[in-house]
C-alpha cells in the first residue's frame, strides 16, 4: 500500500513515494528549474543509487508525467502496477480561509482552489496543473489536499485580523493565514508524544526555522497564533524575507524611488533581498553567516543578532498570550541543525522558565531530542519535521474517513 506525495513549488515538483504498513520512503526525488533550459531530474529508491540528469520539462504537468512514467517504468520504476498507489496527496502552499482541513479531490475542490489562484498566485496554478497531471496519468486514484494554512485556521478572529477597515477582510480576505503549518502540526505531536501527554493538554511553543521561517503558538492541539501572516513575508527575519517591518516603510520607498512603484520590484526587494542576505550583504544561508560571525564579519553578526533576537520577541509574545508553556520546539535546517541559533535564542529567557543544557545542545544528532535542563520549567525539544510523512498520513485518513 503506497502513498505518493507530490510538491508542486513554483518551480519545482518534488516527490516521496511511501510504504504505508512501514512509513519508510520507497522512492524520492524532484526536478527543479521546471520550464527552464537547464531544469534537471534527481531521484533515488531503496534499490539504487542517486541518478541526475538534464530534462525537458515545459511545465508543471510535464514534469509530474515524467516522475509518474518513470516510476511505472518497467525496467526503471518501483512500483510494477498502478494499483500499489492507493492515495496521491499534493501539498498545498494556500487554502485561503476555504480550506481548514485536508481534502479529497472532487471537481468543487478544483473550482474552490482555482478561487486561491489569487492569494498565491505562483504557487496555487503549480499545485492545480499537478493535481491535473496526476489525475490523467493515474485515473481512479484519489488524490487528497493537504494545506500550509489549513492547521491555523483554529486562530482567533482577534489573532488573525489586520487591524485594517473590515471591507478589505470581506472583499480581499486579507487576514493573517499562517504557513509551515503540515510541519507545526507534525512537530506538535511528535512532541506530544515525547512528553507522553495528549496534546489535549499541552502548551507548545514551535519554532520552524528554515530558509523560510515562522512561530507558532499551539494550545490543547489548536493554533493561536503564528509569525507569518497574509503571506509568508512577515514574521522573525528570514534568509531572504525581511519579516516584520514598519508597513510605512513600502509607502517610503514607492515616494522615493520610482522603480519600487512596481508591485513587483517592492516585492522582490522584501522576499528575495532582504532578511539574512540583505543585512549581511553576503548570503542568505544560515552556515555562510556563522562562518563570516566567526571570521569577524560586522554585518554578518548583525543580521545573526537581528535574526536570533526577533525568534525570542515571539517566542515571548507566545509564552505570555498562552500563559506559560510546556514545551518549546525547535525544527527545519537551522532549528535542526544550528546549536549555536538554539542557544543564542535561548539565552536570557530563564526568567519564562526556558533553560537550555549547553553540552546536550551541542550534541549532532538527527533524533528527537529533548535540549533543556532537568530543571527547566519549559522542556526544549528539537524535532525533525517530516511534512512528506504527514501529508502522507493526512492522505491516507482522509481516505479512511471517506470510506
Ligand atoms: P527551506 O525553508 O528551504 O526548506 P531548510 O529547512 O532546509 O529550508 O533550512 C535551510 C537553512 O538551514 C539554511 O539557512 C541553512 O544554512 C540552515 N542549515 C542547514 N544546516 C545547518 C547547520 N549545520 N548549521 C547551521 N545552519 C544550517
Amino acid at each position: 500500500m503506497k502513498a505518493l506525495i507530490v510538491n508542486c513549488g513554483s518551480s519545482s515538483v518534488k516527490y516521496t513515494l511511501f510504504e504505508m504498513e512501514s512509513e519508510k520512503k520507497a522512492a524520492w526525488g524532484l526536478i527543479e528549474r521546471v520550464g527552464l533550459p537547464e531544469a534537471f531530474y534527481k531521484r533515488r529508491d531503496i534499490n539504487s543509487e542517486e541518478k541526475q540528469e538534464a530534462v525537458k520539462v515545459a511545465n508543471h504537468t510535464e514534469a509530474v508525467e515524467l516522475i509518474i512514467r518513470e516510476l511505472l517504468d518497467k525496467n526503471r520504476g518501483i512500483i510494477s502496477d498502478v494499483s500499489e498507489i492507493f492515495v496521491v496527496g499534493h501539498r498545498i502552499v494556500h487554502g485561503g480561509d476555504k480550506f481548514s482541513k485536508s481534502v479529497l479531490v472532487t471537481d468543487k475542490v478544483k473550482e474552490g482552489l482555482k478561487e486561491c489562484f489569487s492569494i498565491a498566485p505562483l504557487h496555487t496554478p503549480a499545485h492545480y496543473a499537478g493535481i491535473v497531471a496526476v489525475e490523467k496519468m493515474l485515473p481512479g486514484i484519489p488524490s487528497v489536499l493537504v494545506f500550509d494554512t489549513a492547521f491555523h485556521q483554529t486562530m482567533p478572529d482577534y489573532a488573525y485580523m489586520y487591524a485594517l477597515p473590515y471591507e478589505f477582510y470581506e472583499k480581499d480576505r486579507i487576514r493573517r493565514y499562517g504557513f509551515h503549518g503540515t510541519s507545526h502540526n507534525y512537530v506538535s505531536q511528535r512532541a506530544a508524544t515525547l512528553l507522553c501527554k495528549p496534546l489535549s493538554e499541552l502548551k507548545l511553543i514551535t519554532a520552524h526555522l528554515g530558509n523560510g521561517s515562522s512561530i507558532t503558538a499551539i494550545e490543547n492541539g489548536k493554533v493561536i497564533d503564528t509569525s507569518m501572516g497574509f503571506t509568508p513575508l512577515q514574521g522573525v527575519v528570514m534568509g531572504t524575507r525581511c519579516g516584520d517591518i514598519d508597513p510605512a516603510i513600502t509607502t517610503y520607498l514607492i515616494e522615493q524611488y520610482p522603480q519600487y512603484k512596481d508591485a513587483k520590484t517592492l516585492n522582490d526587494l522584501m522576499n528575495n533581498k532582504s532578511g539574512l542576505a540583505g543585512v549581511s550583504g553576503l548570503s542568505a544561508d544560515m552556515r555562510d553567516i556563522l562562518k563570516a560571525v566567526s571570521e569577524g564579519d560586522k554585518k554578518a553578526e548583525l543580521a545573526f543578532n537581528m535574526l536570533v533576537y526577533s525568534i525570542k520577541k515571539y517566542i515571548s509574545a507566545y509564552y505570555g498570550v498562552l500563559n506559560g508553556a510546556d514545551a518549546l520546539i525547535f525544527t527545519a535546517g537551522i532549528g535542526e541543525n544550528s546549536a549555536l541559533v538554539r542557544e543564542a535564542v535561548c539565552k536570557n529567557l530563564s526568567s519564562l522558565g526556558i533553560e537550555i543544557n549547553v553540552e546536550k545542545n551541542k550534541e549532532r544528532s538527527s533524533e528527537e531530542r529533548v535540549i533543556s535542563t532537568d530543571n527547566s520549567r519549559v522542556k526544549v525539544l528539537v524535532i525533525p519535521t517530516n511534512e512528506e510523512l504527514m501529508i502522507a498520513r493526512e492522505s491516507r485518513k482522509v481516505i479512511e474517513n471517506d470510506n
